[in-house]
């Protein structure tokens, strides 16, 4: 347990936390919503700083960054706790671990961080994810991490669901190589029905994660009846191409999970129809996910479609690329191909 970050006291010995959007008022005795961030005699304290539930060895593919270091090792780490409380959490037993035992000590081994950015490095791992669960409310940890790992020739990639606020963002980003956010729709009354967090924060912390000059792809988990409508899927590619075209958008089937389980799978035909949707929109990168073999893996040429990266799941099978520029028409391809970190 140490005193966290971005916090400030107020009368009564409550204390509000600046970390993500909820912005808790916490009064003493209290946890936030997050369930790791406790209020102790006036002052905020992280439980979870010192408790790693997860460190182990991803392909970069799977976060998924499609567009950062392609083929490279991902050490992935996670505390339990979320300031979201999604229906279909693929991690649930993790994220929602403080909500379901109320109370208990956190599960989780004393990793420091430079064990963690040790560990990184004797796996040969080109960075360290901060993932599985959100990284935001294991700031503290994945902040200091994260310095030791830039100073080690690591890179950092968060894997979040966009909620943290500027400040943190502020804090974080001279050490933050790439993220990958997770954008759940486009329409606010669904998204606080489905994870309990609302739309604007997410898309704010897309701007500026851009404009702090960190590597951006998002995630749409594409849910029948939810946000699968041709309507919606054409406001979030229209946002994206805001931001910008070279943002890949990665739409990944649903399956039931969780609490979400009166849905029905992904239809193959309706990710395929949102690809063509995003396309449509003028981005350059749309991505099709959870379908291993499916053509929409792989990465194309803007420019002349020539299929530079050919991917099975989370693994590369070809690699056409030449420092980052496709062979046939010579496009400079939108990432971070090779380590000029
Ligand atoms: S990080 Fe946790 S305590 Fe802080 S505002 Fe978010 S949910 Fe609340």
């Amino acid at each position: 347990m140490r005193e966290a970050l971005l916090y400030r006291q107020e009368g009564g010995g409550q204390v509000v936390c600046a970390l993500c959007a909820h912005r808790c008022r916490i009064a003493e005795g209290k946890a936030g919503r997050c369930g790791v961030r406790v209020n102790r005699a006036g002052r905020l304290y992280s439980l979870a700083d010192d408790r790693v539930v997860s460190a182990q060895i991803d392909p970069i593919e799977k976060k998924p960054l499609f567009h950062f270091l392609p083929g490279s090792r991902s050490l992935s780490i996670a505390t339990v706790g979320c300031n979201f409380h999604c229906l279909n959490c693929q991690n649930h037993a993790i994220s929602q671990w403080p909500r379901e035992h109320p109370g208990e000590a956190l599960p989780g081994q004393s990793l420091s961080p430079r064990q963690i950015v040790s560990l990184a490095q004797a796996q040969g791992c080109a960075s360290i994810s901060y993932t599985y669960t959100e990284p935001t409310v294991y700031f503290e940890l994945a902040l200091e991490v994260a310095r030791l790992a830039r100073q080690g020739g690591i890179a950092n990639l968060f894997v979040t669901n966009g909620y943290m606020t500027a400040q943190a963002l502020e804090e974080i980003h001279p050490y933050l190589d790439a993220a990958n956010v997770d954008l759940k729709g486009f329409d606010d009354r669904r998204y606080r029905q489905l994870c309990g967090g609302s739309l604007q924060p997410v898309l704010d912390s897309i701007r500026r994660m851009r404009e702090l000059g960190v590597w951006v792809e998002v995630t749409t988990l594409v849910i029948p009846g939810h946000n699968d409508s041709p309507e919606e899927l054409r406001e979030i590619a229209r946002f994206l191409n805001g931001v910008g075209a070279e943002v890949p958008w990665h739409l990944s089937a649903f399956y039931p999970t969780y609490r979400l389980t009166d849905r029905p799978r992904t239809p193959v035909e309706n990710l395929h129809q949102a690809r063509r949707i995003g396309r449509d929109e003028g981005l350059r990168y749309v991505y099709v996910g959870n379908v291993p073999g499916d053509a929409g893996e792989d990465t194309y040429c803007y420019r002349c479609d020539t299929r530079l990266i050919d991917r099975w799941g989370f693994h590369i099978q070809q690699n056409l690329l030449q420092k980052g520029t496709c062979p046939t028409c010579e496009a400079k391809i939108d990432g971070v191909f090779y380590r000029d970190l």
